[in-house]
Formats: C-alpha cells, structure tokens, sequence
C-alpha cells in the first residue's frame, strides 16, 4: 500500500471525482480504507439527501434557528467553527416529508469535525468523524457542565452514540469543543 490511509476529506474527494490518482490507488488496495469509503459514501449521501429534502419542517427550521443563534456567539478560543448544516440549506418546497432526514454537520478549527444526527425513537443517534484521524481518542458529550456521554474514537476516526438526550449540548474532542449544538 505504501501510503498512509485516507482521512475523510480525502475520500469525500474520491467520492466526488476530484480526489488523487495515488490516493484513489490506495483505497482500491486497502480494505480498510474501502469500508472507510463505504461509510463517507453513506454521511455524503444522507447530506445530500437532507439538502434536496422538500421543504424543511417547522421542527427542523426552529432547531435550526437555535442552532445560529449559538454559532452566532461571539467565538471563544479552542471552539469549532460551523460550516456546514443541512438545515440550513434546504431546497425548494415540493411537498412536505412526514419523517425528518438525518442531518449533517460540518465543523472546522484547529481539526474538523462532521456529524450525522438521526432521530430516533429514544433520542438522537450521533455517528462523527474527525480529521486527522488520530486527533483524540476519544469524544465527550457534555451538558450543564457534566458528561453525558463518553465515546472511544477508532483508529480511522469515526465515533458513534447512540440514544442522546433531546437537549443542547457542548461536544469536547480533545482541545477543540462545539458548543450550543441542539440535539432534536
Ligand atoms: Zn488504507
């Protein structure tokens, strides 16, 4: 293989076309790359799909304006900027949806940061990935100053928790946080 795996961005890359010859090599030889792939493909497309969704619902846009309401506090050091919410990029009203597409996240800072949030029946399940990979080993979630939920990074990156609380939280990865992020 002779090359270090792919991070996230890469294969978001890969995915759209635009990644490069000896990375493309390496993902096609390694297998763990290519389950990597699998999963970037999965967070790419529900994004996409959240996108195209028809008109947002009233649920969705209200979270999302909670949402710019926290971005929109001044920035404190070590907190990851939003770049990226698929709420807030919906596409023209077609027809209302009954169920709420998965959501994806996008923070930038000193690392980046993606999140696919699904409601659930019994809470909000969190599938993240970070870049670099082996920024921190392992990720807190956080509300009211107290931990609700620990989880360990793999080694290509990615977590997952299932089952959150409904309530706005701050995510701590290492040094970098997010901060006011609405889990509904
Ligand atoms: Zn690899």
């Amino acid at each position: 293989m002779g090359l270090r795996h792919a991070d996230f961005t890469q294969l978001f890359d890969h995915l759209s076309g635009r990644g490069r010859r000896p990375v493309a090599n390496h993902i096609e030889s390694c297998p763990a790359c290519t389950e990597n792939l699998e999963k970037a493909r999965l967070i790419l497309e529900a994004g996409r799909r959240a996108m195209k969704a028809p008109k947002p619902s009233k649920r969705a846009v209200g979270r999302a304006m909670r949402l710019f309401r926290g971005f929109h506090r001044p920035p404190r050091p070590g907190f990851l900027r939003l770049v990226l919410d698929s709420f807030l990029q919906p596409a023209p009203a077609v027809r209302s949806t009954a169920a709420d597409p998965p959501r994806f996240l996008r923070f930038d800072g000193q690392i980046t940061v993606e999140l696919q949030l699904t409601a659930g029946s019994r809470g909000v399940d969190m599938h993240g990935q970070l870049t670099p990979s082996d920024c921190a080993r392992e990720v807190e979630v956080r509300a009211a100053d107290r931990v609700l939920r620990r989880a360990r990074v793999g080694s290509e990156g990615h977590f997952e928790m299932t089952n959150l609380p409904r309530r706005e939280v701050e995510i701590r990865i290492g040094e970098a946080r997010i901060g006011g992020l609405h889990l509904a």
